[in-house]
């Protein structure tokens, strides 16, 4: 198969692979494995939506734990232990209808004091009841 060309130095050097890519979120450096058409003349590579939706979660979660935030992944695990859908959470905790699935695809850092919640409650999930009487 040919290779699709690249735009950036026009050589035919695309290819899709996975490749690691340095990230930068306040002075910290994380590492993450970036599917994209990587051009193997000039290094630069394209990303497209699909290959950016594999990656936003693991973005947000490094960023998440930069920020002592919990991650996507932790949210989700937080709202199962407390049997709630996440309809159920978003109309208990706010932020709007699609707030949690947002919040578990890493599309949408979850508010501080929201996590903080979450954390409370995941270490003591009997306390939900106080909020829900
Ligand atoms: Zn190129």
């Amino acid at each position: 198969m040919s290779k699709q060309q690249c735009l950036l130095c026009g050589e035919y050097a695309l290819e899709h692979k996975v490749k690691p890519m340095v990230y930068k979120y306040k002075s910290r450096e994380f590492i993450i494995d970036q599917p994209a058409q990587w051009c193997e003349t000039c290094g630069e590579g394209v990303i497209n939506s699909e290959d950016n939706n594999k990656v936003v979660s693991l973005i947000q979660a490094e960023k998440s734990r930069i920020d002592g935030l919990l991650t996507p992944t932790e949210i989700k695990q937080v709202r199962q232990k407390l049997k709630l859908t996440q309809k159920d959470a978003a109309a208990l905790f706010g932020g709007g209808i699609n707030a949690f699935n947002r919040y578990e695809k890493g599309k949408l850092p979850v508010p501080r004091p929201l996590s903080q919640l979450l954390t409370l409650l995941g270490n003591h999930p009997n306390q939900l009841q106080e909020l829900l009487n």
